[in-house]
């Protein structure tokens, strides 16, 4: 048992959680967004992401301060907090990143770790190997298993209420990344960084990182907070936080600036491109986009960074709200729509619909059918499970037209849902609203809860009823259903 994180609410995998900080006394409320703090480079000061943005954690670079004359003795002296002038809990990197890019560092976890307790760090991180993607499994599982031993260092450092986190590697294997969880949450190591995840977001590769991520998940008890490293962009946050995500960095919203780039939630755009602002923040309604062009590049810099800090927290609060209202699949089928790459990510996380289900509430406020992806939502594969536990008379009606006595029980059919019984009607999610236009996979979803169900009674006689469905869905039903369309055949049964 974690002590020091607690899942408050589920919607799906997605949860809001409470991250309790205690060596600086702070609790983070979950998802939460960590931005990115560069010791020597501070576009946006950390008292400002504090007082104008509501940062409550952010993350920088011990490896950086730990290698800079300027940068250490204060550190030593003063303590990260002071240094930085933030209050909030701080969180620091090890120089893993700058292993993976310059092939050696001059620390070891044990000193690393002892520097981050003696500069006041809140939560600190040994020196894992960031093992990239497309490896083979070999050199992946090698790296693993120099990774795992820095774990058991870690864990016998004496970092007192510090908090420790256990990366989690294995590259582009899932089975690896799912042991690698595994073996990571048996140490007492506090937080579980899902790492070497951005040349996979760099490259829009967001099917491989759902498949990445959802391993790592299999592979750690619910109360273990998960952090998903370097994951910047506000554009797949919902796709992350709906695999039970709990923490993302961004550095991108001051290196996108740098580069004269605007983050919004459909995807990047160029400074130049723009003749409109498309966001509501202050920097977006107090300028136009050529005002901002004509600044110098200070100016332009952090003005960009800090309406890219706006969307990106402004993010983080729709994700929250969503998960509360238990709407957050439909917040990520509107997300999605931002890339034809995030379409494949949700497509994917819809293939571990049952590893969603498992923590998904039984109730919600509403279930709203938006595309032909929500057939495969986890509440129609939960439907189509409940099916089998019902009690079924002899001889029953399946209609999607009026009701019968002629029939031992008459129930609806409901795309994408199947046959519904009355005591269910008014119950979530066969509350859902759909397009009356609805696609195929409705229709196929629908049948194959009709053929659960028949296949689960085979003593009971079925008449199914519908309204010109598809024969792609009507392949579906068993032969033995006898089988009327209101659309062609006359009626009368
Ligand atoms: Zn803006």
């Amino acid at each position: 048992m974690r002590e020091h994180f607690e899942v408050r609410t589920y919607d799906g995998a997605g949860r809001l959680g409470k991250l309790t900080v205690p060596r600086s006394g702070v609790t983070v409320e979950t998802p939460a967004l960590l931005p990115v703090v560069n010791p020597h480079v501070q576009t946006i000061s950390p008292a400002q992401l504090e007082s104008e943005f509501g940062a409550e954690i952010l993350i920088t670079n011990s490896y950086i301060i730990h290698g800079s004359d300027d940068l250490r003795e204060p550190a030593l002296e003063e303590g990260l907090h002071d240094v930085l002038g933030f209050s909030g809990a701080i969180m620091t990197d090890s120089g893993s990143f700058q292993l993976s890019e310059y092939g050696d560092i001059d620390v070891t976890t044990t000193e690393i770790l002892q520097f981050q307790q003696e500069i006041g760090s809140d939560i600190a991180t040994p020196v894992d190997i960031p093992t990239p993607p497309d490896v083979s499994r070999e050199h992946a599982e090698d790296e693993w298993a120099t990774t795992r031993e820095r774990l058991d260092v870690a864990e016998s450092v004496d970092t007192g209420e510090m908090l420790v986190t256990a990366p989690i590697q294995g590259s582009t294997h899932p089975e690896l990344r799912e042991r690698a969880a595994r073996e990571a949450a048996e140490t007492d190591l506090d937080l579980f960084p899902i790492g070497a995840v951005v040349p996979l977001m760099n490259e829009y590769r967001f099917a491989d990182l759902v498949d990445v991520v959802a391993a790592s998940k299999r592979g750690l008890p619910e109360d273990a907070p998960v952090h998903l490293f370097g994951a910047g962009h506000p554009m797949m946050f919902a796709l992350a936080a709906a695999l039970g995500c709990d923490l993302f960095d961004s550095a991108a919203y001051a290196l996108y600036a740098r580069d004269d780039r605007y983050l919004t939630v459909r995807g990047t755009k160029h400074l130049d491109d723009l003749t409109y602002f498309p966001c509501e923040c202050p920097v977006c309604s107090e300028h136009t986009p050529e005002e901002v062009q004509a600044l110098g590049e200070e100016g332009r810099h952090r003005l960009l960074a800090e309406h890219n800090l706006a969307v990106t927290f402004g993010e983080i609060r729709r994700i929250k709200q969503a998960i509360h209202s238990g709407n957050l699949l439909e917040l990520v089928e509107t997300r999605i729509r931002g890339h034809p790459t995030l379409v494949d990510g949700y497509r994917t996380l819809l293939d571990y619909a049952d590893q969603l289900e498992a923590t998904d509430p039984i109730t919600k406020d509403s279930f709203f059918y938006l595309s032909a992806d929500s057939a495969r939502r986890p509440e129609v594969s939960r439907h189509h499970d409940r099916l089998a536990r019902l009690d079924v008379p002899d001889d029953v009606l399946l209609t999607t037209g009026q009701q019968s006595d002629r029939y031992d029980a008459s129930w609806r059919l409901v795309p994408p849902f199947g046959p519904v019984p009355r005591s269910l009607s008014d119950v979530y999610p066969l509350t859902a609203e759909s397009p009356e236009r609805l696609d195929r996979a409705a229709y196929e979803a629908a049948a194959t809860g009709v053929e659960r169900l028949v296949e689960d009674n085979p003593e009971t006689e079925f008449t199914v009823v519908h309204d010109g469905w598809p024969a792609v869905a009507l392949h579906r039903i068993p032969d033995r259903v006898t089988v009327y369309d209101l659309d062609t055949d006359s009626g009368d049964e």
